[in-house]
């Protein structure tokens, strides 16, 4: 992802993106992918993740015990976004599916909404019919 985009959501979100900006200082000797790799998928989600990123904190802020749910991955798996974290109440759980199911239908990379697309059938799965290249076999 774009790194300006992606810095907006780890400055809009430090809750959920609190590993992705920590200094290598605080780092583990195993750092979580998304604080060597940042956001592994194309703009085109961004605007999901920002609404997954939007619902997280929201519910965390207002929740009584205040559970600090960190993204410790967010990659393109299979045409799908996925997005790890290091807890998982239910919610949480929840939301995570959902965005993953609704990015199969929105183009990584342009962003468009894409229901007709036969994506099985295509090398990047996560790409729209404008956005994939032309299959030579
Ligand atoms: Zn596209």
């Amino acid at each position: 992802m774009d790194k300006k985009l992606e810095n907006e959501l780890f400055n809009t979100y430090p809750i959920l993106f609190k590993n992705a900006v920590k200094p290598k200082s605080e780092r583990s000797n195993f750092p979580d992918p998304i604080s060597l790799y940042g956001i592994q998928c194309g703009d085109g989600w961004y605007s999901i993740i920002k609404q997954y990123a939007d619902l997280i904190e929201k519910t965390v802020n207002s929740h009584p015990k205040r559970p600090n749910v960190h993204a410790t991955q967010v990659k393109q798996k299979w045409g799908n976004l996925r997005i790890y974290t290091d807890k998982s109440p239910e919610i949480v759980y929840g939301a995570t599916l959902m965005i993953q199911n609704i990015s199969e239908y929105i183009c990584e990379s342009c962003g468009e909404c894409d229901f007709n697309s036969d994506r099985e059938n295509k090398v990047n799965k996560g790409l729209c019919s404008e956005c994939s290249p032309p299959t030579n076999y």
